[in-house]
């Protein structure tokens, strides 16, 4: 599988499986950020979380989805598994990410793409003001960070890949 075969793949889990749980998430009030534990070899999900921070402000998007995945009875090794993010990460949820175990990450909405607003212009201030840093390095011991918006840029097979990315986009500007 080609980056532009697992991107199309990607994007299909955002629309059909993070995309509908965000959705009545947030009619409920939750904030936007959602993901999806898949395996590497079908890019099947293995689980699906969204932002549920009215129940607590930890649970965020990614993870709501770690804490149901490891509530499972059986399940693949996170650093077999590939974690798929909606928003770039905030420090809280990175560090989740790689104690967890996860070693691909790949990010929908990356800092870089989307002018941070509400609770990414918080992440931002985080990585600023207490790290000293602007966000999560692309690589770093723990895992690499994919960006799906450049991964779609720099694709041959632009055109379709950029209309389902404009179709997510603007269903998650609407939320
Ligand atoms: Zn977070």
């Amino acid at each position: 599988m080609n980056d532009a075969e697992k991107v199309k793949i990607l994007l299909e889990v955002v629309r059909d499986e993070i995309l509908p749980l965000t959705e009545s998430e947030s009619a409920r009030g939750n904030a936007s950020s959602g993901s999806a534990i898949l395996r590497p070899d079908t890019l099947t999900s293995v689980m699906v979380g969204a932002d549920n921070r009215l129940q607590n402000p930890l649970f965020h998007g990614d993870i709501d989805a770690i804490n149901r995945f490891f509530k499972l009875p059986v399940h693949p090794p996170a650093e077999e598994l590939i974690f798929l993010a909606t928003h770039d990460p905030c420090p809280m949820c990175a560090s989740a990410i790689a104690w967890a175990g996860f070693k691909e990450l790949w990010v929908l909405f990356d800092s870089d793409k989307i002018e941070p607003a509400g609770s990414m212009q918080t992440s931002t201030a985080m990585y600023r003001n207490m790290f000293g840093t602007e966000g999560i390095r692309q690589e770093n011991s723990f895992f690499v960070r994919h960006s799906i918006w450049k991964t779609v840029a720099a694709s041959a097979d632009r055109d379709e890949l950029q209309a389902l990315f404009d179709e997510i986009e603007r269903r998650y500007a609407s939320l």
